[in-house]
């Protein structure tokens, strides 16, 4: 509780903990006491405005207190990792291509990977967050990836007992949306994400938790039909969400002419999909995830799109931008995935 408040909100006094928390100041102080020793927070002296009687001394978070590995599972043909610190920020980070490995293959290749990047961490490790495609159980188990040959893999047991480290996988897009939550400036209430790559996902945080569904797949909405007479889609269906929105498709019809056409009619689909989400949910931000050149222009289309779709009392105030967080966003995500379960602050 106290990291979360330190966490999300800043620096603050042992009063203001208490405050905050509803502990006793005999509490929070122990508290601190053990953080202080575990060299998670430190001391940051008295603040400048400081009121009569004895100064409060503040207390903050050491962002280098504990470095977290995350890796990035969902570009396209590419391992993608980074060592961070608790702040969020890129301590080392490294690419290496997966060169055609599938299955145990693929296991193999991501936990020499994660080995190799762990030598990199200055500080102690905190726990290793992985962002997979496809649909993930909370146990971090990868039930169905086509694009890594994975069905059923254990991936948190089996990196975890290899690298001796806490593991946690989810969905990418699950991931994502756990990043733009906690470091990209996502709101409280109601915030979804659509990841854009080679493939269509979204993520949603609703009164802050992330939000898995009956089966784990909530997000999935890339397989939805939107135009029946639409082209083919890998599913075995016709004018998936994907098919217009899928980053390898956007370029190939880009490349053929017209970006603007193309931009819009994919924006016009994806306000034509997602409206019914945004009405339902009473959703404040979606923010999509992908490549800038692409989402940017979306984003700013969609906007109007959705809005006069939906009743006034679900435009106002509802919000539809591209992430903040760059192509670091799924990185960043996966810290977030090892912050919550190990520190408990989101
Ligand atoms: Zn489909």
């Amino acid at each position: 509780m106290l990291l979360q408040q330190l966490f999300g909100h800043g620096p603050a006094s042992r009063a203001d903990l208490a405050r905050s928390s509803g502990l006793t100041r005999v509490t929070v102080s122990e508290l601190v006491g053990e953080l202080l020793a575990e060299g998670l927070v430190n001391e940051l002296g008295t603040p400048v405005e400081s009121r009569v009687g004895k100064p409060p001394t503040l207390v903050g978070l050491v962002p280098d207190a504990k470095h977290i590995l995350a890796i990035d599972l969902s570009v396209d043909e590419q391992i993608v990792g980074a060592v961070l610190n608790l702040a969020g920020e890129v301590i080392t980070r490294h690419a290496e291509p997966l060169a055609g490995r599938r299955g145990d293959e693929a296991v193999e290749a991501v936990r020499a990977f994660a080995a190799d990047l762990i030598k990199g961490a200055t500080s102690p490790l905190l726990g290793v967050g992985v962002a997979s495609p496809g649909v993930v159980s909370p146990e971090g188990v990868v039930v169905d990836a086509p694009n890594l040959g994975w069905r059923d893999v254990k991936l948190a047991e089996t990196l975890g007992s290899a690298l001796g480290q806490p593991v946690y996988v989810a969905n990418d897009a699950n991931v994502a949306v756990l990043g733009e939550f906690t470091f990209g400036g996502g709101a409280e209430g109601g915030l979804m994400l659509i990841r854009l790559s080679t493939g269509v996902g979204a993520g949603l945080v609703l009164g802050g938790n992330l939000l898995h569904g009956h089966g784990g797949a909530a997000g999935e909405i890339g397989h939805v039909q939107v135009d029946p007479d639409g082209e083919a889609c890998a599913c075995g269906r016709r004018g998936c969400l994907e098919t217009f929105l899928a980053v390898p498709r956007l370029r190939r019809l880009i490349s053929a002419g017209g970006a603007d056409q193309v931009l819009d009619r994919a924006a016009h689909q994806l306000a034509t999909a997602l409206a019914p989400v945004v009405a339902t949910l009473n959703l404040g931000e979606l923010v999509l995830s992908g490549p800038l050149d692409l989402v940017e222009p979306l984003a700013r289309i969609a906007a109007p799109l959705i809005r006069e779709r939906v009743m006034p009392v679900s435009a106002e105030q509802f919000v539809v931008r591209a992430t903040t967080l760059g192509d670091d966003g799924v990185l960043v995500g996966a810290t977030g995935l090892v912050l919550a379960a190990e520190l408990g602050v989101s």
